[in-house]
C-alpha cells in the first residue's frame, strides 16, 4: 500500500465513514451552518435574506419603472394619454392602424398586402400614442369649431337685437322704411275719414293730422284685432276700444312715393298701374282700382 494509495484509501474510507455513519446533526450541515444555528434561527435568517432579496428586486423594479416613466414622459405619454390609449389596440404595425383610430372613425388597415399583426413582444405604445394624439387633436378642433360657431350665433343674435331696437327707434323717428305704423289715439274725434279701410282724408288740426296720419294709408288693426276693408266694422271696433280706454291703430303706409293703395288687390302699387282704369287715382283712396284688378273684375263679372 503506497502512502499515496493509503492516503487515498484513507480519504475515501473517511468519506465513506462520514457518509455511512449515523447522521450526526452538525456534520452534514456544517457547510452551510458553520455557526451551528438552530433550525429556528436558520429559518429566521433565510426569511431575512429572502426579504432582503425581495427588497432588492423591488428597488430594481422601481428604478426600472422610474426610468420607464421618464421615457414615457419624454415621448409625450402622460397619464392623460395613457388613459386615452388604454382602450385602444394596434391592428397593424405597418400602417399603424389602431382599433380606436386617429379621430376619423375606427381605424382600419389600409395595407395593400394585408395587415401585419403585431407580435407578442411588439411594444405598441408609440403607435397607440400617435393615434391617441391625433384623436385628441380632432376632438379639440371640433370643440374649438363648435365654440366658434356658437360665437357666430351669439354675434348674429346680438345684431338681430340691435336691428330690432333700431326698428323701434325708426318707428318713432322715421316712418319711411317701415310700412306698418302703430299710432295711439286718445279718446275723442279721430280727425280722419275712411273709405272701406283706407284713410280717404285727414282733417286739418285734428288728432290724425297731429299724429301725422296721411290720406292713402290703410288700417290693418285696431288694438290687436285684424280689420277687414269695412268702415262700419272699423268704427265699431274703434268706439269700443276708446271706451275701454286705449286705442292703437295699425296703419300700412306706402314705402315709396308714387305707390298707391288698390282696393282690389289690397296692395300699394305704382301710380302708372292705375292709368286708364275706370276707378283711377282720381277716385281716391278706398275706391281706386289698378288696371289688372279692373280687368280681372271685368273678366269675371
Ligand atoms: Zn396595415
Ligand atoms: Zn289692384
Amino acid at each position: 500500500m503506497t502512502g499515496n494509495s493509503h492516503f487515498g484509501k484513507i480519504v475515501s474510507s473517511r468519506c465513506i465513514i462520514a457518509l455511512a455513519s449515523p447522521p450526526v446533526p452538525c456534520v452534514p450541515i456544517c457547510a452551510w451552518n458553520p455557526f451551528n444555528l438552530t433550525s429556528e434561527q436558520v429559518g429566521l435568517m433565510s426569511r431575512a435574506s429572502a426579504s432582503l432579496e425581495r427588497k432588492g428586486a423591488q428597488k430594481a423594479m422601481l428604478k426600472e419603472k422610474a426610468s420607464e416613466h421618464a421615457a414615457d414622459l419624454a415621448m409625450g405619454l402622460t397619464s392623460t394619454m395613457k388613459k386615452l390609449i388604454a382602450g385602444d389596440s394596434l391592428i397593424c404595425i405597418t400602417c399603424r392602424a389602431t382599433v380606436l383610430g386617429n379621430g376619423c372613425g375606427p381605424g382600419k388597415c389600409e395595407c395593400s398586402g394585408g395587415r401585419t399583426k403585431p407580435s407578442d413582444d411588439y411594444d405598441p405604445k408609440e403607435a397607440l400614442l400617435n393615434a391617441a394624439m391625433s384623436r385628441e387633436k380632432v376632438r379639440k378642433d371640433a370643440v374649438k369649431g363648435a365654440s366658434a360657431a356658437n360665437q357666430v350665433v351669439v354675434a348674429a343674435d346680438k345684431e338681430k337685437k340691435k336691428a330690432g331696437r333700431g326698428l323701434d327707434d325708426l318707428a318713432d323717428l322715421d316712418l319711411s322704411s317701415v310700412d306698418m305704423v302703430e299710432i295711439v289715439f286718445e279718446a275723442g274725434k279721430l280727425g280722419m275719414a275712411l273709405e272701406k279701410h283706407a284713410v280717404s282724408s285727414v282733417a286739418d288740426g285734428g288728432a290724425a293730422a297731429a299724429l301725422k296720419v296721411k290720406a292713402g294709408w290703410v288700417i290693418r288693426k285696431v288694438n290687436d284685432d285684424d280689420m277687414p276693408p269695412d268702415k262700419a266694422i272699423i268704427m265699431k271696433h274703434a268706439a269700443a276700444a276708446m271706451k275701454a280706454g286705449s286705442m292703437t291703430i295699425t296703419f300700412q303706409q306706402p314705402l315709396e312715393d308714387g305707390k298707391h293703395h288698390c282696393i282690389g288687390c289690397d296692395k300699394f302699387i305704382d301710380a302708372a298701374q292705375f292709368d286708364g282704369a275706370k276707378n283711377d287715382l282720381g277716385a281716391g283712396p278706398g275706391r281706386q282700382t289698378c288696371c289688372s284688378c279692373e280687368e280681372f273684375a271685368d273678366f269675371c263679372g
